[in-house]
């Protein structure tokens, strides 16, 4: 498969959407309950100008009449291993790219591309080709979930491939990374996961607690170590006990920590969901994907890294061992699902999956919120909210067709 840098074009003019930056007059989308950070605005006005929201329109501004449906900040996928087909972890780059539009379609305009465990050379290797990615403004960077995590809880990663977390080799995943590295999914409790952690910190890259077996007491010294994050909270991970509370309770009671939540109605149960909001508040949770190339295709079998998976009914398990292999969720699911079955008020929602994400990669000044500065990024959602239309730096990548 072509990996020339033609190939990006190509891939993008075929969905076919028409762009309004041939006309640089602003946009005013006009009459939508728009989701501020100060609350929602009824019948409210978002202006579009260039690739950025501003304040104000000039007098000969359009209008786009988007009364009954909501407008809300483009969404933050901070955990996503592939779409449309594609894995981030394997792909070409013209199918990475495919994948990264597929998630647009449904309104993630800001994505970190997840790896699965691998063994190093291809890990650094994989991390030189998405930092290009990277570069380009493709991904906000790259998530490593594995190999630091404990065998015990390793979910649909490779048992062989799997190591202790050692300094030295964080370093060259980060070195790899040439300053895209945002976060490493690690099991703190192995040999040399509190010094990583450090490593981590020090170099402002987020140090995530998952697929881990730690007790209580050595989640707490991975957060004090500077741990910031649970991945997919719940799950990979030892459930909560009254008498051992495990990593669950401290990663809940420590308000420096967000928590990650896969919202898809498989990996947590309502109550799971509603514990964690009690708890964290609606700044520190984060809605993922930690989706896997089925996601936004369909059914039928898959390779997860090295593994086998069958994707049925939407659910994907590998094929040996029967356990979850990720998700095939898009945030536009995981938005409808929080505030229809979860009945999450739609600002909490919005939080989850924009402002919390953005504020942890440092991106707040660009993405998140609505507010006048920010990019052009945002979801027009119907009164059902089922996404009808998806902007990304001012250029439509699903348009709206309005009665
Ligand atoms: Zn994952």
């Amino acid at each position: 498969m072509a990996t020339a840098p033609g190939a990006r074009a190509t891939a993008r003019e075929t969905t076919g959407v028409p762009q309004p930056a041939a006309d640089s007059t602003p946009l005013i989308l006009s009459g939508a309950n728009v989701v501020l950070p100060s609350g929602t605005v009824t019948a409210g006005r978002v202006v579009v100008d260039g690739t950025r929201i501003a304040a104000t329109a000039p007098d000969d501004a359009r209008v786009l009449d988007v009364r009954g449906h909501w407008l809300v900040p483009g969404f933050v996928d901070l955990h996503n291993h592939g779409g449309g087909g594609a894995s981030f972890t394997s792909g070409t780059v013209e199918e990475v790219l495919a994948g990264i539009e597929t998630h647009r379609r449904h309104g993630t305009t800001t994505l970190v591309a997840s790896t699965v465990t691998g063994d190093m050379d291809f890990l650094t290797h994989r991390a030189g080709l998405l930092s290009e990615l990277a570069e380009q403004g493709d991904i906000a960077g790259i998530h490593f979930e594995g190999p630091f995590i404990s065998p015990c809880r390793k979910g649909a990663h490779s048992e062989e491939l799997l190591r202790d977390p050692d300094p030295a080799e964080v370093r060259k995943l980060i070195d790899a990374a040439r300053g895209h590295a945002r976060m490493v999914t690690l099991a703190t409790e192995l040999p040399g996961g509190t010094d990583s952690v450090r490593l981590l910190a020090e170099h402002g890259v987020i140090a995530a607690i998952g697929h881990t077996d730690a007790t209580y007491e050595q989640t707490v010294e991975a957060i004090e170590a500077g741990a910031t994050v649970a991945t997919h909270l719940f799950n990979a991970m030892p459930a909560l006990g009254h008498r051992a509370p495990g990593p669950i309770a401290a990663l809940l009671q420590d308000e420096r920590v967000t928590v990650e939540l896969i919202n898809d109605g498989v990996h947590l149960h309502p109550a799971a969901l509603e514990l964690a909001f009690r708890h964290k508040g609606a700044r520190r949770v984060a809605f993922i994907t930690d989706a896997m190339d089925a996601a936004g295709f369909g059914d039928g079998r898959y390779m997860l890294g090295p593994l086998e998976v069958e994707v049925a009914g939407g659910v994907a398990r590998l094929v040996e061992g029967g356990s979850i292999a990720g998700s095939t969720l898009t945030l536009d699911r995981a938005f409808k699902r929080a505030v229809t079955v979860d009945r999450l008020p739609v600002e909490d929602a919005v939080a989850a999956l924009s402002a919390n994400p953005a504020r942890l990669l440092g991106l707040s000044d660009r993405v998140g919120s609505l507010e006048p500065g920010r990019d052009a990024d945002l979801v027009l959602l119907d009164g059902a909210f089922d996404v009808r239309g998806v902007m990304r730096r001012g250029l439509w990548v699903v348009a709206p067709e309005l009665g």
